[in-house]
């Protein structure tokens, strides 16, 4: 599997253009329509609406607009975690050096003075676009585990954290699953560490796969062992998603070493599900997890347990 098969493929760029007047945004439209996505808004309510609702990649921001005020809206969208990595351009007519200062000051990342030259604006909206674009694919890529493809350790965290919070506010069960391949240091032994990789690969395949609603996720832990995050998932789901997935790997029939327990490759899995409390944390969840592991390979391994 290759990792540009799972990353979002490359898309037409959106642009925010936030201004009172009409006639502005249109001339802006006129510039940057053939190549981006342009949205607009004519004051500061409407564009943070927006902007919260589907995120652009850029913004393309007015200062004086009657109601609130460009460098507020910059100061928010700058002061939100979920916003804040948005770029913002103030395009204005008010270009003293302090209110230069003061766009800055504020988060954007450059200032175009009106009246508009054309050539300047498509220019730095283009740099600021592909600087946009580079750092999402590097923060993408820093997710994604790079022999399989799935996500990684680091994303399991985060999501597990973001997951942990959700669940506690509507008081619904979240569940981890830990699944680790039997006797997987024979299977290198025998096969050599190259056919190990591709194992891995396909193990990482078929289990990401299994996987049906959208929140959930599996990610490579480390080395031969994977994590699955279910949101919404009570001990009896996610105890019967653990055997679909045992049984879709032992399925496969990966030819296993000799002297490994089984013929094929298969796996063992631990499963803890809870409804978070106040008081608890998501590593005793994995913690949890992790135990009933040590008792699916202590009671003879391909199997589950929770
Ligand atoms: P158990 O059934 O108790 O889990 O036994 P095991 O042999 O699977 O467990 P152990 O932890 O002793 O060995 C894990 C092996 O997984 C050792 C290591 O060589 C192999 N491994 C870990 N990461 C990789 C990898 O990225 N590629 C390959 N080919 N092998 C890996
Ligand atoms: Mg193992
Ligand atoms: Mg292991």
């Amino acid at each position: 599997m290759q990792l540009d098969t799972l990353l979002p493929s490359p898309r037409r760029s959106s642009v925010l253009v936030v201004d009172d007047q009409v006639a502005n945004i249109q001339v802006l439209h006129g510039l940057l329509g053939d190549e981006f996505d342009i949205r607009m808004a004519t004051n500061g309510d409407d564009a943070l609406r927006l902007i919260h609702a589907s995120p652009p990649d850029l913004v393309l921001l007015d200062i004086q607009m009657p109601g609130m005020s460009g460098h507020e809206v910059c100061r928010r969208l700058k002061g939100n975690a979920q916003t804040l990595d948005i770029p913002v351009i103030f395009i204005t007519a008010q270009s003293t050096p302090e209110e230069e200062t003061l766009c800055f000051r504020n988060g954007a990342v450059d200032f175009i003075a009106k009246p508009i030259n054309p050539a300047v604006v498509q220019a730095r909206v283009r740099t600021h676009l592909r600087l946009k674009s580079q750092s999402d694919l590097l923060r993408d890529l820093a997710f994604v585990d790079g022999l399989t493809g799935i996500a990684n350790r680091r994303r399991f965290s985060s999501a597990l954290e973001a997951e942990w919070r959700r669940s506690r506010r509507n008081a619904t069960p979240l569940a981890v699953l830990l699944i680790d391949i039997d006797n997987f240091k024979r299977y290198n032994d025998h096969f050599g560490h190259l056919a190990g990789d591709a194992c891995l690969q396909r193990v990482a395949a078929t289990l990401a796969d299994e996987l049906k609603r959208s929140h959930d996720l599996m990610a490579r832990y480390g080395g031969e062992e994977f994590a699955c995050l279910l949101p919404e998932c009570d001990a009896a789901g996610a105890l019967s998603i653990a055997e679909a997935l045992r049984q879709r790997v032992e399925s496969l029939r990966i030819a296993h070493a000799p002297d490994a327990a089984s013929a094929f490759v298969s796996i063992s899995v631990g499963v803890a599900s809870a409804v978070p409390s106040a008081d608890g944390l998501p590593s005793a969840l994995v913690d949890s997890a992790d135990q009933q592991l040590y008792n699916a390979k202590a009671q003879g391994r391909n199997r589950v347990c929770g």
